[in-house]
């Protein structure tokens, strides 16, 4: 088959090397729009299906030689009792204890948390730059005049927090923007772990991952708006993680546009016979965006549908809000 995949991100070159390595022939159109910064966390400390996902992402970052780079992570705050269970009889390695340097109890995760390389990932995908539209009758335009449409079996709108911009479709999508601070601090451990605190409402990352005196702190706030609207990204994430990391020195904004759906849960779906989408990744798309996107190909070429991210969950709702990003506690 020849498809057109709309949108080099994570989810778009994923579904790049699924259809290709099945011997079709792929087409990518990307309009850089989003700039990628060189890493992104992939954590396996999400709830329920969300894990599933995550695992799956995993599994094609390994295979497709993706770079990770594996730190504790320290989690702050309440965990319920019953997602804790659930990373226990995963296997996953985790435990409950005070850690000195935070001054706190926290859940140590090991092997669970790390910085994924997405950007290498992205780059590794070969494109044509374009900006691609989708109109009512689900015809397919490049750069606003350029009509593709019958030169594609299946086309997918992988765009983004500008799916729903880029198409006249209404999509159970809405973006959003966010931002972090890269910051300079005297602790060097926090370039080689990740705090997640749930009771100040901050999370830490690494940068570098040598134990710089670098790390990149934010804390899930959003502002719901177009992705086309600049926003100015207030330091609140900073002065809340000072509380608990000592002295931080602001230096660097990195922000971009996510996406939400009614759930703040993933989702896929069919548009036309042969025009399908995938989004609302929103804060964790390196986290579970390749799994998602391999659901999306079963349903493509097998037919099997997935209830627990496809569209049809939000059948009959026709206006939400953005709410909580579905990977904090
Ligand atoms: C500042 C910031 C930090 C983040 N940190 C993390 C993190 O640490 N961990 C994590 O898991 N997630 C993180 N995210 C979220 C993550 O980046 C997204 O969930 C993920 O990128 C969404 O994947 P996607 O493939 O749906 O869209 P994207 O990766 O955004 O890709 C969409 C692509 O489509 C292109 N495009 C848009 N419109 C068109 C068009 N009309 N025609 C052609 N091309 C088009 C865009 O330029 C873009 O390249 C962060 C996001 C931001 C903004």
């Amino acid at each position: 088959m020849k498809i057109l995949i709309i949108g080099r991100g994570i989810a778009g070159s994923t579904l790049y090397y699924l259809f290709r390595e099945k011997g079709h022939q792929v087409h990518v159109i990307e309009s850089g729009f989003r700039k990628f910064y060189p890493t992104l966390i992939h954590s396996l400390l999400l709830r329920g299906k969300d894990i599933d996902l995550a695992l799956d992402s995993l599994d094609f970052y390994r295979s497709h030689n993706v770079p990770l780079f594996s730190y504790p992570s320290y989690t702050i705050g309440e965990i319920p009792s019953e997602v804790f269970d659930d990373w226990l009889t995963r296997g996953f390695e985790v435990r409950e204890l005070y850690v000195d340097w935070l001054n706190t109890s926290a859940i140590e995760g090991k092997k669970t948390d790390r910085l994924v390389g997405v950007k290498n990932l992205v780059d590794s995908v070969p494109y044509s730059h374009g900006n691609v539209y989708v109109d009512a009758k689900g015809r397919i335009f490049i750069n606003k005049e350029k009509e593709v449409s019958g030169k594609y079996d299946i086309i997918i709108l992988s765009s983004g927090a500008w799916n729903s911009v880029s198409t006249d479709f209404k999509l159970p999508l809405k973006s959003y923007y966010c931002w972090a601070w890269a910051v300079l601090t005297p602790k060097r451990e926090l370039d080689r772990v990740f705090v997640y605190d749930y009771e100040l409402g901050f999370y830490s990352r690494p940068v570098l991952g040598i134990g710089s005196f670098l790390s990149i702190v934010g804390d899930g706030d959003i502002i719901e708006c177009s992705p086309f609207t600049p926003q100015v990204g207030d330091k609140r994430a900073v002065e809340k993680a000072s509380k608990r990391l000592g002295p931080l020195v602001p230096f660097y904004k990195g922000d971009g546009y996510c996406e939400g759906t009614p759930d703040m849960r993933p989702v896929y779906g069919q548009l036309t016979e042969k025009i399908y989408y995938i989004g609302g990744l929103n804060g964790y798309g390196a986290e579970v965006g390749p799994g998602l996107a391999k659901i999306l190909f079963r349903f493509i070429i097998e037919g099997e549908e997935d209830k627990n991210y496809s569209a049809s969950r939000f059948n009959g709702i026709k206006e939400f809000k953005i709410s909580k990003e579905p990977h904090e506690f």
